[in-house]
């Protein structure tokens, strides 16, 4: 479902936090005439739900404050960037905020994302600028001897060059004449800072390689930090909004912006803590190294903290939105617990999935009084979070499946589903008793002799009776295959890379078990928009790999929380 369905009752709360504070406080004092934010990602690998959180607070902000928030692509270091992920951020932003943003406001969404390799053009004449105002020097040392002067305070022998050596060295190195890594442009600042991004650090490099959306025009590339601060700049940005690390930037975005002389209002750096969850790693390059190693099945795997994973996997976008609002912005770095993201992914499905019945492991049951034959249809409930959604038929006949954990041959005290001569309420349909227990010569149980009481059918007139539990089921004469795929947590500890350990070497080996289980026929009809909760089991949603006559389903999630069971008993 796309967010373009977005109600007050569905809307995530609006928050409040430091910086919401502080924007809010510029609209008071109306110190700019429109708040402009922006969700700048390098395109160098897919989405992480940490990036969720960046976007829900830039679109967020524009959204609450009646303001514009820029999708750009931070596209300055071609080697590490591709196409496929320029494609695969718009599409992330899309599902994430898409009618969201839009619809509402007009805002700037995915759909036309800016990107900083639109402005290399000026970038360069500011660099120039830079230049003539003695505020910029090309350097001949190479990156190992720059990194080592500027550890120890020191100048670069090039520091003094003459403005028109400068110029001239820096068209040169535009115009292709020296190799990569043999001169970089750097800003003219303190050569012994206290703050060592202010040592006159790199603005401009050569990289002779081809460019995404540039192609072979450029063989310099501005750095990082110049480009940034110049595309906020140039995009009308008001509050430029990142992670702590960026922190100690934050005097050099000032300082290249200051020392241009720009007439119209700076943009302001503003520096929140970034997301960390518990089992979880959350870094492009170390997300990469799972899809090159083969560790998992792609960007999109359903166990990947990607925001295309968690679309695969069934999550819906109002759910990360909530989790993205629920955790808050602050200052303090922390460890968010996974539960918190798992309870707003519950708490969405069980809004919104559609009820039906699955056998996940199967152990057939007779039932001896009921009449051979085509059987009957019975009533069930769709959603009863949603009463809109209304009733469906499901069939019932005298051979059915129910769950092998549903069933006990010595059964522990207060076990209330089924067990020899006990009684369990079959969903929707009758109480059955287990006569007798069917087994093969190894003692492998084939199946359940059981009877039913005919009078006690759900909804009948008699059908007041009691019994202690209730299970479900599925008819097999009418079930049909489907393939499941059942997901746990991708690492066995909640901080994969504590103490410098190597994260692979946590990975979970039962993160991913396939079985096939047998599902009412309605399932046949099942939609990659819907969300389905296979009763008392978990949430479900078809796969892509599904094609008809074949069901895929992913465990979206339990409905329960079976580790935190684990950790009481542990
Ligand atoms: P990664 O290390 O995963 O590649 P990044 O910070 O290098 O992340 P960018 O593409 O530069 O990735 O990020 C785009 C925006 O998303 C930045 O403004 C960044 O601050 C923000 N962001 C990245 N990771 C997180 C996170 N874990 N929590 C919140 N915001 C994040
Ligand atoms: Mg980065």
């Amino acid at each position: 479902m796309s967010l373009e369905n977005i109600t007050p009752e569905n809307a995530a709360p609006v928050p409040s936090d430091f910086i919401r504070d502080i924007v809010a406080h510029h609209v008071a004092e109306k110190k700019y005439p429109q708040i402009h934010t922006r969700f700048p990602p390098e395109p160098n690998g897919y989405l992480h739900i940490g990036h969720a959180k960046s976007i829900c607070l830039n679109f967020g902000i524009a959204r609450e404050f009646g303001g514009i928030c820029n999708l750009r692509m931070d596209d300055t270091n071609p080697a590490k960037e591709d196409i496929e992920y320029v494609d695969s951020i718009q599409a992330d932003v899309n599902w994430l905020i898409g009618g969201w943003a839009e619809k509402e406001l007009g805002l700037t969404t995915a759909k036309a994302p800016f990107y900083a390799s639109n402005y290399f053009d000026q970038i360069h004449e500011f660099a120039v600028a830079l230049i003539k105002k003695g505020k910029a020097f090309v350097c001949d040392m190479t990156p190992e001897q720059t990194d080592e002067y500027r550890r120890l305070g020191k100048p670069s022998p090039s520091r003094d060059r003459s403005i028109e050596e400068n110029l001239d060295l820096f068209t040169r190195m535009k115009n292709g004449e020296f190799p990569d890594g043999s001169k970089v442009l750097r800003a003219k600042i303190v050569v012994d800072a206290p703050n060592i991004w202010l040592r006159d650090p790199l603005l401009y490099r050569i990289k002779h390689t081809s460019h995404h959306q540039t192609g072979d025009k450029w063989c310099i590339y501005p750095m990082y930090d110049f480009a940034h601060c110049l595309s906020d700049y140039l995009e009308g940005i008001t509050h430029s909004i990142c992670t702590l690390e960026f922190e100690v930037h934050r005097p050099l975005y000032d300082w290249i912006l200051e020392s241009l002389d720009l007439p119209r209002t700076l943009p302001k750096q503003y520096e929140f803590a970034r997301l960390s969850l518990g089992y979880t790693i959350m870094s492009k390059r170390k997300l990469m190294q799972l899809v090159e190693e083969n560790l998992v099945t792609g960007w999109d795997d359903p166990r990947m903290p990607t925001i295309s994973g968690m679309r695969r996997r069934g999550v819906r976008p109002e759910a990360l939105r909530n989790f993205a609002y629920n955790i808050g912005i602050t200052k303090y770095n922390g460890i968010t617990d996974v539960s918190v993201l798992e309870f707003a992914i519950r708490e969405d499905l069980n809004k919104h999935a559609l009820r039906r019945l699955a056998v996940l492991r199967p152990i057939k049951v007779v039932i001896m009084n009921y009449p051979d034959g085509i059987g009957e249809e019975l009533e069930a409930t769709n959603n009863p979070e949603d009463p809109s959604t209304g009733k469906r038929l499901i069939p019932f006949s005298r051979e059915i499946y129910i769950e092998q954990d549903d069933f006990a041959e010595v059964a522990p005290p207060k076990f209330f589903r089924l067990k020899p001569g006990g009684e369990v309420r079959l969903k929707y349909a009758y109480i059955i008793q287990c006569q007798k227990v069917i087994k093969d010569a190894s003692g492998n149980i084939l199946e359940l002799r059981c009877t039913a009481d005919l009078t006690s059918k759900t909804g009948g007139a008699t059908s007041a009776r009691k019994v202690k539990g209730t299970i479900h089921w599925v008819s097999a004469q009418y079930a049909m295959d489907a393939e499941v795929r059942l997901y746990d947590r991708l690492f066995t500890e909640a901080e994969p890379e504590k103490d410098g350990r190597d994260f692979k070497s946590v990975l979970n080996p039962k993160s991913l078990e396939v079985i096939t289980a047998k599902c009412e026929p309605s399932l046949n009809d099942a939609k990659p928009t819907e969300r389905y909760q296979f009763e008392r089991m978990a949430y479900y949603s078809l796969d892509k790999d599904s094609a008809p006559g074949k069901l895929v389903f992913n465990r979206t999630i339990t409905l329960k929380d079976a580790w935190a069971k684990e950790a009481l008993k542990g």
